[in-house]
């Protein structure tokens, strides 16, 4: 039999980053290629007593079939706890529950997008946006990142040539370049946008996980209703209870039930039950303190050990929060190639091509820091700077 399948599957690739995991399936190879936070920080005996909790209370409610739009309790907490820190007032109703932010992604292209519609992205970007919008067949424009955000000469060039309906960016740690927009790029990209139909879609999983420096208040403040806020327990509890939430003003919100009512019926409602019992049973600043301090201190070694091993010619970025730094090679050359050279030294990392929409060859890499020992980030960089070493020199 011939499978003929449907046209916009020829869009989408497959997880570029899968494949590159297989390589980092050999013990011996260090790798700052995943994008996983350190299990090392995950509550497990406090999940499993509010996993117990909630079976001994309410097994009977727990197990059941809920609501589309989430636990309310849970989305109450998300608006008192967390939004409401960062000034933003939101009432729950505006609060969708979803399988993780990733599915927020998804909910949203199916909602905006049309086929050719023009969309904004960051360059480079998050590869898991960029396969879950490629499934909707929209015309991508790239906006490129500088050090403190958007490059706001590109962004107003880019207008005068389509018409997005939706930017959708990462301005805290971003994954990859672990760049943070300042509060002066956030206000500059909002006025922009302002003059335009453009929902901006702001995608924030990290922005609890600063370890230096300040807040910056989210685009949402500069926006208000024409920004959607993604937000995600993942980096904050576990990724495996697959709980995000999506904060879209009531018009959008209804459009949203439906689509996710349509894919899943609702969250998977035991998991919520748990993570609210979680929450509201332990002292959660207090968790994210430490796996920040976890965190910083790997950062530390990694930035430490570019600094003293990479060839001067090699530049990268100093996050002050989330999982990533990425590194530039000189112009012309490919990391591509400094993949195949890395792999033979038992060190691997994530090519920058996939974070591009339509570029090939590129010179820049992602580097996890937070899924290796201190020990191995040393190593692992001694290895990658002689792999460097081999291709540029
Ligand atoms: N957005 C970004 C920018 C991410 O890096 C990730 C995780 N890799 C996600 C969304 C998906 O997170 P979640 O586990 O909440 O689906």
């Amino acid at each position: 039999m011939n499978i003929q399948f449907a046209d916009r599957m020829g869009n989408v690739q497959k997880s570029f980053i899968r494949e590159i995991l297989k390589v980092t399936v050999n013990p011996q190879v260090i790798s700052f290629a995943g994008g996983l936070p350190n299990p090392a920080s995950f509550p497990v005996e406090e999940v499993q007593k509010a996993t117990q909790k909630v079976l001994n209370d309410d097994g009977n409610n727990v197990l059941q079939y809920s609501t589309t739009e989430g636990y309310l309790p849970l989305r109450q907490y998300i608006a008192q706890r967390y939004l409401k820190k960062k000034g933003l007032i939101i009432d729950p109703d505006e609060i969708l529950i979803t399988n993780g932010s990733q599915q927020g992604l998804d909910l949203i292209g199916k909602i905006l997008l049309n086929k050719n519609d023009d969309i904004l992205l960051e360059e480079p970007g998050y590869l898991g946006a960029i396969q879950a919008l490629s499934i909707f067949e929209p015309k991508f424009h790239t906006v490129p990142l500088l050090d403190d955000g958007i490059d706001i000469n590109s962004l107003e060039e880019v207008l005068k040539r389509c018409t997005p309906k939706l930017f959708y960016a990462v301005p805290n740690f971003q994954n990859p370049s672990g760049i943070t927009y300042s509060a002066q790029n956030r206000e500059s990209v909002a006025n922009i946008l302002k003059n335009t139909n453009a929902i901006f879609v702001e995608d924030d999983p990290y922005g609890e996980l600063r370890f230096i420096g300040e807040d910056v208040p989210s685009m949402k403040t500069y926006l208000g209703d024409n920004a959607i806020l993604l937000g995600s327990f993942s980096k904050i509890i576990a990724p495996g209870m697959r709980l995000g939430w999506i904060c879209a003003k009531r018009e959008i919100m209804e459009k949203l039930i439906i689509a996710k009512q349509a894919s899943d019926l609702h969250t998977n409602y035991f998991s919520q039950r748990v993570a609210y019992q979680y929450l509201i049973d332990n002292d959660i600043d207090n968790h994210i303190k430490k796996i920040t301090e976890l965190y910083k201190k790997q950062r530390d070694c990694m930035v430490s050990m570019i600094e003293k091993y990479f060839p001067e010619e090699v530049k990268s970025t100093k996050p002050e929060g989330g999982m990533f730094l990425w590194a530039t090679l000189p112009q012309g050359f490919s990391s591509l190639e400094l993949f195949d050279i890395a792999s033979k030294q038992n060190v691997a990392f994530v090519p920058g091509d996939p974070f591009y929409i339509n570029k090939k060859g590129t010179n820049t890499l992602r580097l996890n820091y937070t899924n290796s020992t201190e020990d191995k980030i040393e190593e692992g960089i001694k290895r990658l700077s002689e792999a460097i070493i081999g291709l540029i020199k």
